[in-house]
């Protein structure tokens, strides 16, 4: 049948970065439209799953790894980056040390991937926009550290929606090199 014919392009997108900047919230809110409902604490390597239709009628199937409380150490850490098409590092405005240490998730992602021919799309995401009152994050330093790495940017919000559509079809549609 037509499904057949037009599968889904699957594509692996890793949600990364320090703990309680919201990383379980933006794989909620996108993948079941909802905000802080409990829901299966994140234990091994599950993922959540959500379809979307890019231009051109291209039908994707996201799988959203979420990283869950690994920290950098965490051993667990190269099977999800590995084979990843896309990484969303996330930091919270207010907190400045979850911006500071994305420098080292960065170099996670580098040393993971030293032998891939390319790195994975990555896309600096700043969480939490709804705090803005409480930002401690200038703008022009997330500003500086996307143009200085090529990252594409977003501030989004977990807890109202803001954005977050926008930033997996973004990155989605980078991936697939969609204009
Ligand atoms: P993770 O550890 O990175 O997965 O972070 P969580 O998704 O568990 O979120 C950590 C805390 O931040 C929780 O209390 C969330 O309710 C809260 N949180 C997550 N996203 C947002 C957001 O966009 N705005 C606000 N105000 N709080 C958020």
């Amino acid at each position: 049948d037509s499904e057949d014919e037009n599968p889904d392009k699957q594509l692996k997108i890793v949600i990364m970065g320090d703990g309680a900047s919201g990383k379980t919230s933006l794989a909620v809110r996108y993948s079941q439209e909802n905000f802080g409902k409990q829901y299966k604490q994140t234990v091994g390597l599950d993922f959540f799953l959500r379809r979307i239709v890019l231009p051109g009628n291209i039908h994707v199937a996201l799988q959203l790894w979420d990283i869950g409380g690994q920290t950098l150490g965490g051993g667990m850490l190269d099977k999800y980056i590995f084979g990843a098409h896309g990484i969303l590092l996330v930091y919270d405005i207010t907190n400045y040390q979850s911006f500071d240490n994305l420098e080292d998730w960065y170099e996670k992602i580098r040393e993971v991937c030293k032998d891939q021919p390319k790195l994975p799309h990555i896309a600096l995401v700043a969480n939490k926009s709804d705090l803005e009152h409480m930002r401690t994050v200038k703008q022009e330093k997330h500003q500086r550290f996307a143009t200085e790495n090529g990252f594409t940017s977003h501030f989004v919000s977990a807890k109202t929606g803001d954005s977050v559509n926008l930033c997996f079809q973004k990155i989605s549609a980078e991936i697939l090199g969609i204009k």
